[in-house]
């Protein structure tokens, strides 16, 4: 094994507060293609007319359409050995917390238990109008009778997640800057860093004094700032940082 796994889990074992910064890359080896390469979502759908909050008022029906296909795909996803290895690491002490812009609830699904959702969770509902709350399984009855879902107020119900031009929750800003206040160590993984303003996260712990390991297939934004960077799938990567961590 190279110099650069036992650099990058020595670094990871000596941080008091390490945390992951997730993307779309560590979900590819489950099967849901990034959402803006080539085969994605973004290349059969205009986000503009399917993922906006004036789109979800003005033509429900077609952001319905949008919705099915996505959540089949990613409830048919099933997490891989990336998700895996950060839950146990997370189960060892060895990772505090992941700040993900995934919204396919893989994390969890793997056993991760402190997960901030920064574009929120595909399987998870409310209504537009009222807010009020909905279950996938609430939802699920709803729309074996209707397709698009409306509320009892009248409102159209809506995945939560964190549609184009749309502000981030408070609630992951809340739990975002809780993690980056104490951060050591940031573990990027599967993200380029071309999403305003989740992008801007991995700096902010370099510019607090802390290291930056990254585990990226390709170029990515963070070239300049990260201390180690494995040019590898994060399933492959991380299942073998995890063996020498908890060694
Ligand atoms: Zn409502």
């Amino acid at each position: 094994m190279d110099d650069k796994y036992f650099t990058g889990a020595k670094m990871w074992k000596e941080a008091k507060f390490p945390i992951a910064f997730t993307g779309a890359g560590i979900s590819v080896p489950s099967g849901i293609p990034d959402f803006r390469s080539p085969g994605g979502v973004w290349t059969k759908y205009d986000p503009m007319e399917v993922a906006t909050a004036s789109a979800i008022e003005k033509n429900p029906k077609k952001v319905w359409d949008f919705i099915l296909e996505t959540s089949d795909l990613l409830e048919k996803a099933k997490p891989n050995p990336a998700h895996y290895a950060l839950a146990e690491l997370e189960k060892a002490g060895k990772l505090m917390g992941i700040i993900t812009q995934n919204i396919d609830n893989l994390h969890q699904r793997a056993g991760s238990k402190n997960v901030v959702e920064y574009h929120g969770n595909f399987q998870k509902y409310y209504c537009n109008k009222c807010r009020v709350t909905y279950t996938k399984d609430e939802v699920k009855k709803i729309i074996s009778n209707k397709i698009p879902p409306y509320c009892k107020c009248g409102g159209v119900i809506r995945p939560d997640v964190v549609f184009f031009g749309e502000p981030i929750p408070q609630k992951a800003i809340i739990g975002t800057n809780d993690l980056l206040n104490k951060c050591d160590l940031i573990v990027v993984i599967g993200t380029s860093g071309e999403v305003s303003p989740a992008n801007t996260i991995p700096r902010i712990v370099k510019r607090n004094g802390g290291k930056m390991i990254e585990i990226n297939l390709g170029p990515s934004y963070y070239y300049d700032v990260s201390d180690v960077k494995f040019n590898e799938s994060a399933d492959i990567v991380l299942p073998k940082l995890k063996d020498i961590i908890l060694s």
